[in-house]
């Protein structure tokens, strides 16, 4: 059975842009999740679904008909510093298939052996970064944000040597294209001017196909990343590892590690462990993003132009992020308070119900969800000062219906992502399947209204781990 209608335009790239390079075969794979919807969406038949084929596929033990695995070169910078090669170290692009929707649509298995790039890694991946992906990329679709999806997630029935010896995973993400800021930057490094020049029509040609040189597909960038991180900062969203090989240029959400979202609000917040300095803290990431497209026009400039007309150029571009994530953020904003079109001065009016939240630590989700049905005031100590807020909120006649689509019930939070882990690692699938459920509606109150709560004392995660 033919599984994919594959079409590799990437591996049609100059060779010296990835490398060609197979799965590894694992022993006993077991396939624990599939996304049916998406699978749909790629062309995959039902009869399909439950089929060994595609398990062994899924697996990396079958190439598919078709498929051409490839692993993708690419730089960064990790925490500031630059690595001037990292690459896909444990995944592999299998190909690339039209969508029911007429998307182009990477699919690649995470997990699934040691490529070129693996540097010391294993090239392999355990169980609870493979579901913890899976849970928050596919949240982060319910909530109407850009990011990469899941399609599956196959046990592998070997274990991978951490810490401690762990259950083994693959996962199959599928996404609009990988191209990274990372990807440019390390033909840049090179001085591969034809290599810049391919990827920059390919990103073009995937994400922004109205644009037309590299001057526009920078701009698009820019405000692409600016809604994005609008939208993270819109529903708590930590991602945790804001490095360029994890800056997606069409504007995903992408490489879903130490992330999280937040319960309390505090504005200064970091999850992730290595993290030590708060760099890629909650209310840094637009100066992050900002940060990181100032690397990215860096590796345009040999295509826009002369130094001294494509520096001024491309930093005009760059300076353009602050003043569109404002907006962007003000709109975002402005929806959770029930104002579809919030105004300069309404702004004010966010701003001090986020100081009064984090003054106490407010739970962000509970919060603005609670605003939308009418109960908040006893999220709050202090009533007086929430009261005045109130009376002023009231007197910009909120609407409720627009708080409702953009305030969720549910989030994935994180201690309940370590209890769908730890039962998963244990055999059982239940919790994992209940808040992939909730989640794939996030809007709607859960049936199992213990998934709104916000962890007890004991519950809380307080940092999360990179997905190695
Ligand atoms: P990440 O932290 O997942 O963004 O990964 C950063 C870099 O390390 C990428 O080049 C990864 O492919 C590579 N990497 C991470 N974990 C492993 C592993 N277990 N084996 C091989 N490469 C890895
Ligand atoms: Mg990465």
């Amino acid at each position: 059975m033919t599984l994919f209608s594959f079409d590799n335009s990437y591996s049609r790239l100059p060779d010296h842009m990835f490398a060609e390079v197979a799965p590894t075969p694992v022993r006993a794979p077991e396939l624990l999740v599939l996304n049916q919807e998406l699978a749909l969406e790629l062309g995959l038949s039902e009869n399909a679904f439950h089929s060994d084929e595609l398990l062994q596929v899924l697996a990396g033990n079958a190439i598919a008909k078709g498929s051409n695995p490839i692993a993708q070169a690419y730089a960064g910078h990790q925490f500031g510093n630059f690595v001037p090669q990292l690459g896909d170290g444990r995944a592999h692009l299998l190909g690339e298939v039209i969508s029911t929707n007429g998307e182009r649509l990477d699919i690649v298995l995470k997990g699934s052996g040691p490529t070129p790039f693996s540097r010391n890694g294993d090239g392999r991946a355990w169980l609870g970064p493979a579901l913890r992906e899976f849970l928050v990329s596919e949240a982060m679709h319910a909530f109407g944000v850009p990011t990469t999806r899941a399609l599956a997630v196959v046990a592998t029935g070997e274990r991978v040597q951490r810490e401690t010896g762990l259950p083994g995973a693959i996962i199959t993400r599928v996404a609009s294209s990988h191209i990274r800021v990372g990807t440019f930057q390390y033909f840049a490094y090179r001085n591969d001017q034809q290599a810049l020049q391919r990827l920059t029509e390919m990103a073009i040609s995937r994400h922004f196909t109205s644009a037309e040189g590299p001057l526009d597909l920078l701009q698009a960038a820019v405000h692409t990343q600016a809604d994005l991180i609008a939208q993270w900062m819109g529903l708590g969203f930590i991602h945790g590892v804001m490095n360029t090989d994890n800056c997606h240029v069409g504007g995903l959400t992408i490489d879903y590690g130490p992330c999280a979202f937040m319960d309390g609000f505090d504005p200064a917040k970091v999850f992730s462990s290595i993290d030590r300095h708060g760099r890629y803290a909650y209310q840094n990431q637009p100066d992050i993003a900002a940060w990181n497209l100032a690397q990215f026009a860096g590796c345009l400039l040999p295509l826009i132009g002369p130094e001294d007309t494509a520096i001024p150029l491309a930093t005009d571009i760059v300076n353009s992020f602050v003043p569109r994530f404002h907006r962007s953020w003000l709109a975002v904003f402005g929806r959770k308070i029930g104002l579809e079109d919030a105004k300069q001065a309404d702004r004010a009016l966010i701003t001090d119900l986020l100081n009064l939240m984090a003054a106490e630590s407010v739970d962000f989700t509970q919060c603005f969800h609670a605003l939308t049905t009418g109960n908040a005031a006893h999220l709050f100590n202090d009533n007086n000062r929430y009261a005045e807020w109130h009376e002023r909120w009231q007197g910009r006649k909120p609407e409720a219906n627009i708080m409702a689509r953009a305030n969720p019930a549910v989030i994935p939070r994180n201690h309940r992502i370590e209890e769908a882990i730890q039962a998963a690692v244990q055999g059982d699938l239940a919790p994992f399947a209940a808040l992939h459920t909730a989640l794939s509606t996030p809007y709607m109150e859960p049936s199992d209204k213990t998934l709104m709560d916000a962890p007890n004392e004991g519950e809380e995660v307080q940092a999360t781990f990179c997905g190695t």
